[in-house]
């Protein structure tokens, strides 16, 4: 994953909020655990992890709602104000700092498929997962999986944290 700027644009379904990406993200999850089958009613949800300076708005706003999560600390989804699309959202442990873009509101998500299936213990029996996948039960430590380019991204992102 390069740090070249990219083409990576995003839209709600009104298509009134527009945003795009300023590089590749640091790491792409697709996570079976239950919390976000309920959240996107659907098998699993599709996140690119990326610096919030890199998520750049082109149109409209977005309205931050506070989520219940399955840590207890709560996420905030940045959703689309009129067609409530959800567009990212941050986790308690990295803050605003850290995006979790959905990937599915890309123009094209294609762009981005998972580098690791997260949760596994509670996917969908019916997914059925290539054999050369990175997957995992629960979580994992990003130093064992990420690129290295992504966690020297990532540790800029905690020292400019830690600086503020
Ligand atoms: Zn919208
Ligand atoms: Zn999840």
């Amino acid at each position: 994953m390069g740090s070249e700027s990219t083409d990576l644009e995003g839209v709600c379904t009104c298509r009134s909020v527009r945003y795009r990406l300023a590089s590749a993200p640091l790491f792409v999850h697709c996570c079976h655990c239950r919390w976000c089958q309920r959240e996107t009613g659907s098998a699993f949800a599709l996140n690119a992890m990326i610096e919030a300076d890199r998520v750049a708005l082109l149109a409209g706003e977005v309205e931050v709602v506070d989520t219940p999560s399955q840590s207890g600390k709560g996420q905030k989804i940045a959703r689309c104000p009129r067609c409530r699309i959800a567009l990212w959202s941050n986790y308690a442990g990295a803050g605003d700092a850290l995006r979790f873009v959905r990937v599915g509101t890309l123009d094209e998500p294609d762009r981005l498929p998972p580098d690791i299936h997260i949760f596994t213990a509670s996917k969908q029996p019916w997914v059925l997962l290539p054999p050369d996948m990175p997957v995992v039960d629960e979580y994992y430590k990003a130093s064992e999986r990420w690129p290295r380019e992504s966690l020297e991204r990532r540790a800029a992102l905690i020292a400019r944290a830690r600086s503020t």
